[in-house]
């Protein structure tokens, strides 16, 4: 199967075998930075589901009963073919979702291989959990999987959070139905084509592809769904708890953002506005990590924001296939508008567009692409959309601060609480300032930096629960603890 090259139907992968979806229809897909149908997607329904779901659960008893060091092989023999393909499935996402190869190349298909190897590694080191009670008991933890896991997750980085999913659930010994977004759905798909390959047993890993509505809500409802971990929008995940608290299911959610950039004078200025650079536009803003209100100390606010504009002009936008390329396309027209949307409602507050703000017209083929000029807004004030919503698109606010106090009360001032960035020379001052930021993590003098091991999520409505590590090993286990009585018999 050559997925990426000619007009391809991404089919669902359901106990170890491609298949049409039960309705027979599909969907288009389309290429954002040509705006042409290129491709098609399953249009699954609850059929499929029941499908993919009864798979996995007659998977799941066998898969459990591997050893650690068994699932781990495999999960490796994946990674490795991830690595082997990194071309093919970087170009894939790259035409899929409108990203830069550059990005799909160094970030997102790189991290999706070690996502499995972390995990991979992870169950061969772990520790058993024992408690003792000196001279009466001990006590130890037994965790076992679960069972059938479903996993959603978005299209910003498709490949990359696919993985951050599918891995621990497998890793652990879950069985798991996934649904990946059906805006960017050719690297699940090309993903299931490699699970083959890797000798992951039938039925393990199941993909089927769909709308929430359609394939989302009956996975996360379905009674022989041990646990639901999604990644998305805060606004679906609120549609998500709502059907599956009353059900009793595991659920893990991981939302939206709105995560402050903060700029104090004493920071290394080369290194915060590098990196300000990064944190404001990779992969067009569209990072649920990305900083999107940026604020400065008021001393080097004009400084800093004359050297930020001056480093926006000169991105490099266009076809994202091409190397040269820092900025490709949004992921949809939809989102598209919605950006531009966003964008017109700051400038009816009041906002001022200091470079930016207009869709950007592509050459060639890329003429009908759906591409945004990087954006910066200032003069917004603290309670607008603009500084409220997430736009998750390449536009930030930039903002001048004067006191610590103050931007850590506008820091703290939305909804969402996922992360946030400090940049300063007196580290006594970046960690008050971070014990103090309501964000499920917080930066110093850094941006993006991840240690897998490490609790990954958000605070607020930016999410609910944490993955990652023990995290995950936890979310992905139920415990149950024996309690053995030392010495005889019990009084
Ligand atoms: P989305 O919520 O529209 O969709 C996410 C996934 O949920 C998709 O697969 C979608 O089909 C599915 N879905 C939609 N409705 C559903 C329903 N009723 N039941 C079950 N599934 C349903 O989000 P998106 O637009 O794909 O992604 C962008 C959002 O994701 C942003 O808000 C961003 O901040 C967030 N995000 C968060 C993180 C994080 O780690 N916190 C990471 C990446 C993206």
């Amino acid at each position: 199967m050559s997925a990426e090259s000619g007009f391809v139907k991404i089919l669902n992968f359901i106990d170890g075998q491609f298949c049409e979806p039960v309705s027979g229809n599909y969907c288009d897909n389309i290429n954002p930075s040509t705006g042409a149908v290129y491709s098609q997607w399953a249009q699954s329904n609850e059929n499929d589901v029941e499908l993919a779901v009864n798979a996995s659960k007659k998977a799941f008893p066998r898969w459990k009963s591997l050893s650690n060091g068994q699932r781990s092989k495999i999960l490796h023999r994946w990674a490795d073919l991830i690595d082997e393909n990194l071309e093919r499935l970087a170009v894939a996402e790259s035409i899929d979702n409108g990203k830069p190869i550059s990005v799909s190349k160094a970030v997102d298909i790189p991290r999706s291989s070690k996502n499995l190897r972390f995990f991979a590694d992870y169950i061969l080191e772990i520790e058993p959990e024992i408690f003792e009670m000196p001279g009466e008991a001990m006590n130890y933890i037994e965790r076992d999987p679960l069972g059938v896991v479903v996993a959603i997750s978005p299209w910003n980085l498709p490949l990359y959070l696919f993985t951050w999913k599918v891995a621990p659930a497998l890793a652990f010994g879950n069985t798991v139905v996934a649904k990946p977004s059906e805006v960017t759905p050719m690297t699940a798909f090309l993903l299931a084509e490699l699970s083959l390959q890797a000798g992951v047993p039938p039925g393990v890993f199941n993909v089927v592809h769909g709308t929430g509505q359609d394939v989302g809500q009956a996975l996360v409802t379905h009674p022989d769904v041990k646990a639901v971990t999604f990644t998305g929008s805060t606004q679906t995940g609120r549609i998500i708890a709502k059907q599956v608290s009353p059900l009793f299911k595991k659920l893990s959610l991981e939302m939206g953002g709105k995560n402050p950039n903060i700029v104090f004078a004493d920071c290394d200025f080369e290194s915060a506005i590098s990196t300000t650079m990064r944190s404001s536009f990779a992969n067009q803003g569209q990072i649920c990590l990305c900083g999107s209100r940026v604020y400065v100390e008021s001393s080097i606010y004009e400084k800093f924001k004359a050297e930020l504009v001056n480093r926006t002009k000169n991105l490099v936008q266009g076809d994202p296939l091409s190397l040269d390329t820092e900025q490709g396309a949004v992921v949809s027209k939809t989102h598209f508008e919605k950006i531009l949307g966003c964008i017109d409602q700051a400038k009816k507050d009041g906002g001022k567009i200091i470079i930016g703000g207009e869709p950007f017209n592509g050459a060639g083929e890329n003429a009908s692409g759906f591409f945004i000029q990087p954006t910066i807004i200032e003069n917004l004030s603290q309670s607008c959309a603009g500084n409220q919503q997430e736009i998750f698109g390449p536009v930030i606010t930039i903002c001048p601060f004067v006191s610590e106090d103050q931007v850590i009360e506008w820091a703290n001032g939305t909804e969402y609480g996922l992360a946030g960035s400090v940049w300063t020379a007196d580290i006594e001052k970046a960690r008050r300032v971070a014990k103090q930021l309501e964000s499920g993590i917080v930066w110093i003098n850094t941006w993006m930096l991840r240690d897998l091991r490490t609790p990954f999520g958000g605070m607020k409505n930016s999410g609910v629960g944490r993955e990652g590590g023990q995290s995950a090993y936890h979310f992905f286990t139920e415990p149950k603890t024996v309690c053995v009585k030392l010495g005889g018999q019990n009084v």
